[in-house]
This record gives C-alpha cells, structure tokens and sequence, in this order.
C-alpha cells in the first residue's frame, strides 16, 4: 500500500462534449461516451479537479 499523501499518476480524461473531467475513468457518466486522455496528471492540490501534469509547473508534482 502507498504511503498516505503520495498520489498515484493516473490518466486524466477530458470530455469533449461536456468538458468534464475524470481520473483514470474513460467513461463520462454525463455524456456515456469515452472521453479523449489528456496526459497523465493528478488532483489539483488547490481546487481537487483532475488536472493533466502538463499543468503543474515542471518539477513540482510527483518526483
Ligand atoms: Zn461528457
Ligand atoms: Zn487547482
């Protein structure tokens, strides 16, 4: 088990129709279509939205 606080990399998914997005789940329940992967990415530490890691500035998300 992952020591509490460390958060995995996953998939974000971004829906095309609806602009939701998910972490590690392709399926949009609003839609019921597969949405187009974003990168891998993770929880926004401040808004705790799925984010791809593109987003985070370099160097400072994961090791
Ligand atoms: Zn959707
Ligand atoms: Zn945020």
């Amino acid at each position: 088990m992952p020591p509490p606080g460390q958060r995995r990399r996953v998939t974000v998914y971004v829906c095309d129709d609806c602009d939701t997005r998910a972490l590690g789940e392709q399926l949009c329940s609003e839609c019921n279509r597969f949405m187009r992967a974003a990168g891998v990415g993770g929880l926004c530490p401040c808004c705790e939205e799925p984010v791809a890691v593109a987003a985070f500035v370099e160097g400072s998300f994961g090791q």
